[in-house]
């Protein structure tokens, strides 16, 4: 079957996530990312259903998968199949995650008794272990690479790769007028014939992202649903909206 061929459907259920679901289909180098409309927080204790969230993070991951992928960097998303299910590359998804900051806010602030909104000097990029147990400890590369998580050369590519999508994305938000505050990626391995390729796997999205409208420090992300700042749900289509022009 061609890489085109628009038969790729859901198969048996992989993982079931907090808003995505990852599903098998028959080509084994292939999946399926689905989008629900689920939202949690604080590691699952706070849920709700949001009315779109799906939809529009499908969308607007996709958006910027291609983007940063026009910038040079490798990712698992092909294309959309429908408005919540995403064709990818199967990888072997890399337990750490990473985490870029050009602005203080949420665990920076708290850790380490910041002011949120300091913008920092330079973009600071972080590493968790993803660990739902552990609720994703920030760990050093040191750490990752002693205890087999990651190789050494793989941090330096998503180490690389991060910074790419961080000019990509903080270009992008600064037109519309959105400080790109920090935000959260993963990435996995790739094998292609006998060697391993790192790409950027799971989503770009404001479930993973801060986003402060400039001229009035209004959230645009999922803080409003964690903070009880609003409507998620109206939120997001504002953010869509602003996007792509056009409601959902
Ligand atoms: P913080 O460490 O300040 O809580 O989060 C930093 C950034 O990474 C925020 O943009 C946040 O949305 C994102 N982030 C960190 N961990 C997670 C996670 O487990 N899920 C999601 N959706 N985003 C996360």
């Amino acid at each position: 079957m061609s890489l085109d061929s628009p038969e790729f459907s859901r198969g048996a259920l992989l993982y079931q996530g907090k808003a995505k679901q990852v599903y098998a289909t028959h080509d084994p180098a292939r999946i399926i990312i689905h989008y629900t409309d689920g939202a949690t927080a604080f590691n699952g204790l706070k849920k709700a259903e949001i009315a779109d969230k799906g939809v529009i993070n499908c969308r607007i991951s996709a958006f910027f998968m291609e983007k940063v992928a026009a910038a040079g960097v490798p990712v698992a998303f092909e294309r959309n199949l429908n408005d919540r299910d995403q064709l990818c590359l199967a990888v072997d998804i890399i337990p750490v995650e990473v985490v870029v900051r050009n602005v203080v806010a949420g665990g920076l602030a708290r850790k380490l008794g910041l002011p949120e909104g300091q913008k920092l000097p330079a973009p600071l990029v972080e590493h968790f272990y993803k660990s739902d147990t552990l609720n994703d400890p920030q760990i050093n590369e040191s750490t990752a690479v002693l205890l087999g998580w990651a190789k050494a050369w793989e941090l330096r590519a998503m180490h690389e790769y991060s910074l790419r999508v961080n000019s990509v994305l903080q270009a992008f938000w600064n037109e519309l007028g959105i400080d790109l505050v920090d935000f959260k990626l993963e990435f996995g391995r790739v094998s292609i014939g006998s060697a391993t390729a790192v790409v950027l796997a799971d989503e770009i999205t404001p479930d993973g992202s801060r986003l402060w409208e400039r001229s009035t420090g209004r959230h645009l992300d999922k803080d409003v649903f964690r903070r009880d700042l609003g409507d998620l749900s109206e939120t997001y289509r504002e953010l869509y909206k602003r996007v792509f022009g056009k409601t959902v």
